[in-house]
């Protein structure tokens, strides 16, 4: 894709985005097809983290959960529109990014109860969700996903396609080839400072360059509070994540191509909530099973300087002997050639909602996926895209605000 950034440089803009992730892609193509002239600044990963200055993100991945299934009917709404215009986005894009291999959800009906009704259960019922419940006990799911393994306290929930996984690199690059097509400039350079205007807003670059436009939506993921990107601090909470990949052979991942997804309750003492993507082909050719857990030794930064250092050099192995023992007991015939592990950041809230809001007269945000934004990313961005369009929640998708 041609950056643009010389011949844009005099030029005015109804909209900047800034961060080209998860939400801000989607914002940004939702106001480009809404007729915004919209200029979406953000940093390309950076090729080497060890060394990078500059921010990180949370999309740096291959693999990202998705399902209709979600965490209460608000995100199951937002997630039920964005997963069912994967179809036409791909369509539009050229880009593919959806692989529907189906999800499955392993649960233990002890810990549920103790919860708010918003267990995995409770919530693919109360949602309408197309799925087989196989409860504690019933090990007839043996029989249809051979190669997995739980123990016989867990139910699972099998939630069939378009459940499967999305990978956000792709997803990102879809949005943006359609933003392009409706006239967005892409700038691939970190904001430094966003401020009001007589106009709007100017944004400055770590080039210093600067670029006007009328308003701006901050969706900078993890590094929202950073940079003098937004006039308020937001009540974020930034956690770091440790993923999990365990090398399998061609062959391997071949025979487990169309295996599903997995979320499970797993009962360990350094590991919660492990979710896994079955293997994928990464960057490096080589084919990778994908997990990843909240565990004990998550820390929370505060600054900028700490989320950098620990994307640089921050001691992911911690608790890589329990990850290994997790994915040999989840795919136990599967040989794993080598198990690695990567760093990565998530934005959370205390009410785990996404904000997407007006913070300033011409400053908007889309922040804190929780844990959980990238499936329905797109949905979020266009809810953004209308708040800041019209100033107000687009009519259509009112029901989907929280
Ligand atoms: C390990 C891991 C696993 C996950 N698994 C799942 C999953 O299975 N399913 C799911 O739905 N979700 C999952 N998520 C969550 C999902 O990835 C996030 O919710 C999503 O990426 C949030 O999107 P975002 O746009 O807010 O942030 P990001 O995707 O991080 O995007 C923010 C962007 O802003 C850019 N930026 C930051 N500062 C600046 C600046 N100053 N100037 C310009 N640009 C800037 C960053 O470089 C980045 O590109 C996972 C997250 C992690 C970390």
């Amino acid at each position: 894709m041609p950056v643009l950034w010389r011949r844009c440089r005099m030029a005015e803009f109804d909209t900047i985005v800034v961060g080209n992730g998860l939400f801000g892609s989607a914002a940004a193509r939702h106001l480009s097809q809404l007729g915004e002239r919209v200029a979406l600044m953000g940093p390309d990963e950076p090729p080497d983290q060890s060394r990078h200055q500059g921010v990180f993100s949370s999309h740096y991945d291959q693999g990202r959960l998705t399902r209709f299934q979600d965490r209460n009917p608000s995100w199951a709404a937002i997630t039920r529109r964005a997963v069912e215009n994967y179809a036409s986005l791909e369509a539009l894009s050229g880009v593919g990014f959806h692989y529907p291999v189906g999800a499955v959800i392993v649960g233990d009906p002890s810990r549920d109860a103790e919860g708010s009704g918003d267990d995995p259960l409770t919530r693919v019922r109360e949602d309408g969700i197309v799925h087989d419940y196989y409860e504690p006990g019933d090990g007839a799911w043996r029989t249809r996903f051979p190669d997995l393994d739980f123990p016989d306290s867990h139910y699972l929930i099998h939630e069939p396609a378009p459940a499967g996984f999305i990978n956000p690199r792709r997803l990102i690059r879809a949005q943006n080839v359609v933003a392009v097509a409706h006239g967005a400039t892409i700038i691939r350079e970190a904001v430094t400072g966003v401020r009001s205007s007589r106009d709007g807003v100017i944004a400055k670059t770590h080039t210093n360059t600067t670029v006007t436009a009328r308003k701006a939506l901050v969706a900078a993921g993890a590094f929202t509070n950073f940079n003098d990107l937004l006039p308020v601090q937001l009540p974020l909470e930034i956690k770091t994540e440790v993923v999990v990949l365990g090398r399998v052979d061609g062959s391997t991942a071949k025979r487990l191509s169309d295996a599903p997804t997995v979320k499970y309750a797993i009962d360990d003492p350094v590991l919660e909530g492990i979710y896994v993507v079955p293997p994928l082909r990464y960057p490096d050719g080589n084919h990778y099973v994908k997990l990843g857990a909240n565990t004990t030794a998550d820390i929370y930064p505060t600054s900028l300087a700490e989320i950098q250092d620990w994307f640089r050099r921050g001691d992911s192995d911690v608790c890589l002997p329990s990850f290994e023992r997790a994915l040999g007991a989840m795919w136990p015939g599967t040989e794993f050639q080598t198990v690695e592990t990567k760093r990565c950041i998530l934005c959370r809230t205390a009410d785990s909602r996404p904000i997407i809001d007006r913070v300033g007269d011409s400053v908007f945000v889309a922040t804190a996926g929780n844990g959980g934004g990238a499936k329905g990313s797109d949905a979020w961005g266009e809810l953004a895209a209308g708040l800041v369009h019209d100033g107000r929640w687009p009519a259509n998708l009112a029901p989907l605000s929280m």
